[in-house]
């Protein structure tokens, strides 16, 4: 199982450590951005945790890591996403609290795995704070979100946070090529999202993320020269008319903004957006104060489109605004 597991290598070893010294967390979180491995990580550590041979590594033979690798294991408990907000409830927490207390059904133990809890909201927090402080011997819970900053800070206490990282070029296109995509396609997935195979696999797969990248880039280079007719040609494309794809573009060029002011200040920065290049050259062409006005525009946009407001007019006020900040 170790074998499905990408880079990350420092968090697979942080936790055999852990494992090996009889001193393991019963609440981990593990953070990081979307297309990391976030979800894979954290079946990995429920094999681990249950598998019978007990090493702090999955064996992949036993019957538990058998059932766990199918997703049949019934001590590896996926609580639901549910409400308007599609998120774990005050009413989900307060049964898992309960539930919690009953003895595993297989194993010596049992994991409860809150995936991407980006929006739990503070009750549903307050309701978990006392088991996950406190759990019985047997229970341990793995949540992942996209920062540590969605937990209040009295979980952030009492769980340990694991951050995930893009791999190297190298494992990234191994992973890739297992998968049995061209190498031609993956290099041009790598292009615009380097390490990060969730993405590149997004990618390769989804044709309209395709056209959102693509999109993307031409908006960066409207605002590095200035044009706001090319902007507003690029604002008003068909596929932007959709809400998620104008959610998922605003949210792509903010990544591009984010870069470009992480070199404002260090020009050796990490980025993390799907045009390096643009990002460099938009850093050489606005200023930070311009690059924080955009930043504003986009995330209110950005909440707007949310909120259901007009994506057309929108998107055609927001390209006027960008171009004058
Ligand atoms: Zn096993």
């Amino acid at each position: 199982m170790k074998n499905k597991i990408y880079g990350n290598k420092f968090a697979l070893d942080t936790f055999e450590a852990m494992f090996k010294s009889g001193r393991l967390p019963h609440s981990f979180l593990i953070y990081g951005e979307k297309g990391l491995g976030k979800k894979a990580l954290a079946e990995y550590l429920s094999a681990a945790l249950l598998c019978e041979k007990g090493t702090g590594i999955p064996c992949g033979e036993c019957r538990s890591c058998r059932n766990a690798e199918k997703g049949v294991h019934p001590d590896i408990i996926y609580p639901e996403h549910s409400g308007k907000l599609n998120t774990y409830t005050v009413e989900t927490c307060r049964h898992v609290c309960a539930d919690a207390f009953i003895a595993p059904n297989n194993g010596s133990a049992k994991v409860y795995v809150f995936t991407d809890a980006d929006n739990i909201q503070l009750p549903a927090q307050n309701s978990l704070l006392k088991i996950v402080e406190e759990p019985p011997d047997f229970v341990y819970f793995i949540f992942t979100a996209s920062s540590k900053d969605v937990f209040l800070p009295t979980i952030i206490s009492r769980v340990t946070s694991v951050g995930v990282s893009p791999c190297t070029f190298d494992e990234c296109a191994q992973a890739l090529g297992i998968k049995g995509y061209e190498s031609s396609r993956i290099s041009e997935a790598m292009e615009n999202f380097g390490g990060n195979i969730g993405m590149c696999v997004e990618y390769l797969e989804n044709e309209s993320l395709r056209v959102i990248t693509s999109l993307t880039k031409r908006a960066a280079d409207s605002i590095i020269s200035r044009d706001e007719y090319s902007l507003l040609t690029v604002m008003s494309s068909a596929e932007l008319k959709d809400r998620h794809m104008s959610a998922v573009f605003l949210e792509m060029l903010d990544r591009i903004i984010r870069d470009c002011t992480a070199l404002k200040f260090n020009k050796s920065a990490s980025l993390i957006s799907c045009y390096p290049k643009g990002a460099e050259k938009l850093a050489d062409s606005i200023s930070v104060k311009s690059a924080e006005k955009i930043h504003n525009l986009l995330n209110t946009a950005a909440a707007d489109v949310r909120a259901n407001v007009n994506s057309i007019l929108l998107m055609s006020a927001l390209c006027g605004e960008i171009i004058n900040s």
